[in-house]
């Protein structure tokens, strides 16, 4: 250790990698490195986190981990968006809208805890209302709205990575093949005592962890110039098409800071296309000016959106959630931050919380035992 400090790397720059290490920086006995093969700015495949909206939709339940990070990182996210503008996050109002017929689907079942009539989300975020009945939508059977945020991510991540600069964190590039590997990368050059792994979809196959209930999920969406005050979601589409029922949805948020308006989505489980389907972005497109008609003028339809790009992520979904517990792996402590699925910023703060009392209680044991 360097003067007595605690060497940590964090394996991993997405969002749960730099916002572990942000927590971990907060305390002056830990020496960080960071090193990843994607860092903010680049834009990968196999880099989920730029990808994202991003916004804050509850869909843990109340009592389950995810609800309980999803708490958690609520008051992080609201106080960057009213104190911090330099983090590109701001308020927008969200309405989210249930039908019946969807909840049988895999984004039906996605949006299940999210367009509950009485969510636990309610005492959370402000200015929770179920929408009127005469004000919704033909074939919408409830509704929500509220306060949420929108992260402009090419805005958070560099901040995020800014914030750790300050705090005295150093950033390398690094591939790593075994997430023990990665304790040879601490910039004193002595071995680090401790790996954060923030490896997102690539812990499938990262020797070490190789998780086999990673799947990547699919999310194709379309960035446009046209602007909505509002995001909105619904919890189903309709066609006769069986696959597109489950796999496609309807979205959008407009980031903040002039980063354009995000139309979703699809959420196509085992997928690992990167290549955007034209036929999709149009029914994207078709679909959100259905729900959203003050997309374009009146009487327009896609040829009245001004796209910006189209693109594609993939969600690091983990089949029992995400993965925030200590291990030892040949001979190297390893506190594990992965499989966020689609939920990464939502549960970031949250998250990293329990890493950092992982990090206190695996160093100062660790300690007892020498
Ligand atoms: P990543 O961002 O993928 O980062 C992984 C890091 O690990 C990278 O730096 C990579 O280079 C590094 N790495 C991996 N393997 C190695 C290796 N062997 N050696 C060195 N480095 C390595 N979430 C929300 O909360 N709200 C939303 O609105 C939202 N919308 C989304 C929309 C879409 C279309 C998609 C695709 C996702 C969305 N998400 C959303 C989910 C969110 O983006 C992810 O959960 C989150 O980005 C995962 O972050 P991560 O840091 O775990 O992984």
């Amino acid at each position: 250790m360097s003067d007595n400090k605690n060497n940590i790397v964090i394996l991993g720059a997405g969002v749960a990698g730099l916002t572990s290490a942000l927590l971990l920086s907060q305390d002056t006995t830990n020496a960080i490195t960071v090193i990843a093969k994607h860092m903010p700015g680049d834009v990968d495949i196999e880099y989920c986190s730029p990808w994202a909206g991003a916004n804050y939709l509850p869909f843990g339940t109340e009592d389950s981990n995810r609800g309980i990070w999803e708490r958690r990182t609520w008051p992080h996210l609201a106080r960057l968006a009213q104190n911090v503008p330099e983090t590109g996050i701001e308020f927008q109002t969200a309405t989210v809208r249930r039908r019946d017929k969807d909840q049988n689907t895999t984004t039906g079942k996605w949006t299940e805890e999210l367009t509950q009539p009485d969510p636990w989300y309610r005492t959370v975020v402000p200015n929770f209302a179920n929408v009127p009945r005469e004000r919704l939508e033909p074939g919408v059977d409830s509704a929500n709205t509220f306060t949420s945020v929108c992260i402009n991510a090419a805005i958070y991540l560099p901040w995020l990575l800014g914030q750790c600069r300050k705090a005295g964190v150093v950033f390398r590039r690094a591939v790593v093949a075994h997430v023990a590997d990665a304790g040879d990368w601490h910039h004193t050059g002595q071995k680090a005592s401790l790996v954060v792994n923030c490896t997102g979809l690539s812990s499938l196959t990262l020797g070490g962890v190789e998780d086999k209930t990673l799947h990547p999920v699919r999310g194709q969406l379309v960035v446009v110039r046209n602007y909505l005050p509002e995001m909105n979601m619904i919890s189903g589409i309709d066609t006769d098409n069986e696959y597109r029922k489950d796999s496609e949805s309807v979205y959008t948020m407009t980031r903040p800071a002039g980063g354009g308006t995000i139309l979703g989505g699809s959420y196509q489980m085992d997928n690992w296309d990167p290549i955007p389907d034209p036929d999709l972005a149009k029914r994207i497109m078709t679909r959100c000016i259905e729900l959203c008609p003050g997309l374009v003028r009146p009487g327009q339809g896609i040829e009245g959106l001004s796209v910006i790009r189209h693109g594609v992520g993939l969600r690091p979904v983990r089949e029992d959630g995400p993965r925030v517990e200590e291990e030892k792996v040949c001979g190297m402590l390893v506190v594990h931050n992965y499989g966020h699925g689609g939920y990464g910023y939502q549960t970031s703060y949250g998250c990293a919380e329990t890493v950092v009392e992982l990090v206190r209680q695996v160093l100062s044991q660790s300690r007892a035992n020498l």
